[in-house]
């Protein structure tokens, strides 16, 4: 029985707080807290409505140290769900470690003026996390997050060397709205337009943005186009697992949606400089970001699925072995559970399970920074399939993205 405190109230911190309330045998006491408090007390209403739990509700600004620190003090949680922007991880980190709270997140730290994703700023949080005796677990929604410790199980059970790795994220889903973002749009956006990035041969290999793409076939959906992105977790699973020759993260989107982006980037609208406007400073993609539909607004007629897994080949006893991990998630199944779309359900899902095994299991609880990858995937494994993302395996074979 514990005390939570969850930061950020959109598509994914919508996801949490149900899910949490949900399980209230390990979330004894929920704290939801966000910028804005009136959008923590319209889901806390619709928790109570719908799971008859009672969770409290506060207003923060996680930029501000001192407020969290007031605000984590007063409820007294064993640990925060950072679930706001990628911008608050570092003070959201640095309030738990001077109140002695430990740490989960689902998106590494990004600094607000230049789109980079690394994990360096949070890794260096290691001596810091340790010394105190907390545990921080980094990015564990889907991707990052389930896509590690789908790549750690196929390495503990599978594999005695993996050697190609391609997740694959398919969002086949129909939002009926002519151009929106199924995650933060900000945030969204800045990794879309970023070059691509991928591993090989010991190197990073940058390649224009969007650059590298062709029809993926994805499980009960068919073949749909598919791009090389980077993506966060490659930075972390080739570092944890040396014997990858290549890994690759590959992503769908729809021509309309490209034809939208590249509109919007002629004109101007995605930069992050800011722009004198009636003598103010206005930043772009700030403003584009307030006239797109917020995330948590899609749910109610999404239809169609998202497929996300991870496809490995590589050395079993001396042989070729190829595997492949998944999950299909329905937007209209997650809506019906709690109100939220398959994209902030696939991430809120992994969240709280990380929390909860945190909470629950010895062995997800260890003072220093983590990535998913690095604790023992099987009882993750296990939660997934009770608590709304069951997966499914496919052990040798021929895999649906060639070789
Ligand atoms: P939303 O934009 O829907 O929600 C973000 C929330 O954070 C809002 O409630 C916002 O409050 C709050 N927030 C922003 N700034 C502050 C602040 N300074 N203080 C307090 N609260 C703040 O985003 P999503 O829910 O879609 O995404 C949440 C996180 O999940 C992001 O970091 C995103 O990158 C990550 N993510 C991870 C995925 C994964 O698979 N690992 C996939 C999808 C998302 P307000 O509404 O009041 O402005």
């Amino acid at each position: 029985m514990s005390k939570v405190l969850i930061i950020g109230a959109g598509g994914v911190g919508t996801v949490v707080a149900h899910k949490c309330a949900i399980n209230s045998e390990v979330f004894s006491s929920i704290l939801l807290a966000s910028r804005t408090k009136s959008k923590c007390d319209k889901i806390a209403a619709d928790i109570k409505e719908m799971h008859g739990v009672d969770i409290q509700t506060a207003g923060v600004d996680a930029d501000n140290v001192p407020e969290l620190v007031t605000l984590i003090k007063s409820f007294g949680p064993k640990m925060v769900i950072n679930v706001a922007l990628p911008y608050q991880d570092l003070t959201i980190m640095d309030a738990c470690l001077e109140t002695g709270v430990h740490y989960l997140d689902t998106a590494n730290y990004e600094p607000k003026d230049v789109a980079k994703f690394e994990y360096s700023w949070q890794w260096a949080y290691q001596d810091r996390f340790k010394e105190a005796g907390l545990m921080a677990l980094l990015g564990c929604g889907f991707d990052p997050g389930v896509t590690q410790v789908f790549t750690s199980y196929a390495n503990k059970h599978y594999f005695d060397e993996m050697h190609y790795l391609d997740i694959i994220d398919c969002n086949a889903g129909d939002h009926g709205k002519a151009f929106a973002t199924n995650f933060n749009p900000e945030i969204n956006i800045r990794e879309i337009t970023q070059p691509g990035r991928f591993w090989e041969n010991g190197e990073w290999k940058e390649i224009p943005a969007m650059s590298i793409h062709k029809p993926i076939d994805y499980p009960n959906i068919g073949e749909r186009e598919s791009y090389v992105l980077y993506h966060e977790e490659l930075e972390s699973l080739v570092k944890n697992f040396p014997t990858l020759k290549r890994a690759r993260f590959w992503m769908t989107f729809g021509q309309a949606y490209i034809t939208h982006l590249q509109v919007l980037q002629n004109v101007g609208m995605t930069s992050i400089e800011p722009i004198k406007f009636q003598g103010m400073d206005v930043v772009p993609l700030e403003f584009l970001k307030a006239v797109l539909p917020p995330p948590d607004s899609l749910g109610e007629n999404y239809t169609g699925q998202t497929s996300i897994g991870c496809q490995i080949k590589g050395i079993k006893d001396g042989k070729e072995q190829t595997y492949y991990v998944w999950n299909n998630c329905s937007h209209s199944e997650a809506y019906k559970e709690v109100r939220s779309q398959a994209v902030s359900y696939t991430t809120g899902v992994p969240a709280m399970i990380g929390a909860m095994l945190m909470l629950t299991n010895e062995e997800w609880m260890k003072p220093g920074v983590y990535n998913c990858e690095e604790l023992n995937p099987d009882p993750f494994m296990e939660k997934l399939n009770t608590h709304g993302l069951p997966w499914n395996e496919q052990i040798g074979g021929a895999l649906p993205h060639e070789y």
